[in-house]
């Protein structure tokens, strides 16, 4: 069976099956189905080597009638027009099921950094914000980082932005560093928002998190930080994956549990967790077909889950803390097995939920302390979950559907009070 990897179809096919479900006859859909506005732009830069190099770059606003499009901005050698759709439009989901007044976007240049001076990068960067800016505000177009683009590349984003506005315009971008209106919090946010979502699913499920073990896939920023919190809260972390450019993917295993506060200095000093002294090597493939684990959290990359390994997970729970890890056909193996996969749009919305705090703070140039933050999202997730859950058994469907369901039905909401459809 050919796997469905083209990212866009997957997301104009979701929206249409929601639509179907929720009969909201094909005019939402007809709305929905492309972005409202894509922009590709050509960013001249000025190589270091004195010659002038030019690199693609896109963004696009999926919807906006919630509040305005969010999302990252990603800087990859794969970046291209039908992703970077795609992964607006489940901005536009995540938005929709957090319930935070956005809406979708997301942007990219394809282009591999490794191969840029710091000079040349910060010169792509301010190219790019300078190419889209016409099309961006605080009220209209927020972006904020993705992969390979950190903090100090939203700094000069927002510098540019404010050269071009003619003022200080912090609410430009978010995932800021916090000297320059970053809000405390948002580092570990994904992940934070991850281990509530642990939380929430030991609850609605009767399970104890104290007697609950879970097995992790990447220990980057997600699932470093989901891995702590959740072993804060109780939960037991048995297994974590990794990958290494020297001897590819790996997984470190401890049937009683790793010891995480230490694996975090560990990974500080080595720069990975490869022989961490409080567990055993095991290989990826070992990983995903561990059977003492109550839930499995793919935190690392997407197409994590394929019809290659689905039908190996003897785990019946998966909650989904990267960005689309299983793909449509590995999950129609997972259901007839009957594992219950917890969606990505609902399970990492903690990081733009935190972006959304950020920006409002910005708005109003006062800022939260770090426990402050972390309550709002608490709430804010706490609820999402429940919306989802209550869509999920009264429409008989699965948590991926539900989630979906849940934001377009509050879009065609509004988009019937407002007149569009
Ligand atoms: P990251 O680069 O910090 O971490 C990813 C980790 O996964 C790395 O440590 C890497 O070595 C590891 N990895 C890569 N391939 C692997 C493999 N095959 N097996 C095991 N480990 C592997 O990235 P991140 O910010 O933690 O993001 C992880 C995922 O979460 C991505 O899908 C991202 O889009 C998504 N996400 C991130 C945020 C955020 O706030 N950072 C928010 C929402 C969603």
């Amino acid at each position: 069976m050919a796997e469905t990897l083209n990212p866009f179809k997957i997301a104009q096919d979701e929206i249409k099956w929601a639509c179907d479900k929720l009969n909201l006859g094909n005019s939402v859909y007809e709305v929905l189905k492309e972005p409202e506005r894509v922009i590709v732009v050509n960013i001249p830069v000025k190589m270091d080597d004195g010659t002038t190099k030019s690199f693609v770059g896109y963004r696009s606003q999926h919807s906006t009638i919630l509040g305005p499009a969010k999302g990252g901005v990603r800087f990859h050698p794969n970046v291209n027009l039908d992703e970077v759709k795609a992964l607006s439009v489940w901005m536009t989901f995540k938005c929709g099921v957090a319930g935070i007044p956005y809406g979708g976007g997301k942007g990219g240049v394809c282009v591999d950094t490794q191969e840029l001076s710091k000079g040349e990068l910060e010169r792509l960067a301010r190219g790019y914000i300078r190419a889209i800016a016409p099309i961006i505000s605080p009220e209209k177009d927020i972006p904020a980082p993705d992969v390979a683009t950190n903090p100090q590349v939203m700094a000069w984003f927002m510098d540019e932005y404010s050269k071009f506005a003619g003022y200080n315009t912090p609410g430009i971008v978010t995932g800021k560093p916090v000297s320059i209106g970053g809000s405390l919090g948002r580092n570990q946010a994904t992940g934070y928002g991850v281990s509530v979502m642990v939380q929430k699913v030991c609850e609605q499920l009767g399970m104890d998190i104290n007697k609950t073990k879970l097995a992790i896939q990447g220990f980057g920023n997600v699932g470093s930080f989901a891995a702590l919190t959740s072993a804060q809260k109780g939960a037991t972390v048995v297994a974590i994956a990794e990958w290494d450019k020297k001897i590819g993917t790996y997984a470190v295993y401890n049937e009683d549990g790793l010891d995480i506060e230490a694996m975090f200095k560990y990974k500080e000093e080595k720069g990975n967790i490869i022989d961490f002294p409080g567990g055993k090597m095991i290989s990826l493939d070992e990983f995903w077909k561990l059977d003492n684990v109550d839930i499995m959290i793919p935190a690392a990359m997407e197409n994590a889950i394929t019809t290659k390994n689905a039908a190996d997970i003897k785990t019946k729970i998966i909650v989904e803390a990267a960005n689309g890890p299983t793909t449509p056909e590995a999950e129609q193996i997972l259901i007839k097995n009957g594992v219950t996969v917890f969606p990505d749009i609902l399970c990492n919305s903690g990081g733009v939920t935190a972006s959304y705090f950020e920006w409002v703070q910005n708005l109003q140039n006062f800022y939260w302390t770090v426990e402050e933050v972390n309550s709002r999202l608490e709430g804010i997730m706490t609820k999402a979950f429940d919306e989802v859950y209550k869509m999920h058994e009264d429409y008989k469907v699965t948590l991926r559907e539900a989630a979906g369901m849940v934001s377009i039905k509050k879009i065609a909401d509004v988009m019937k009070l407002r007149g569009w459809v």
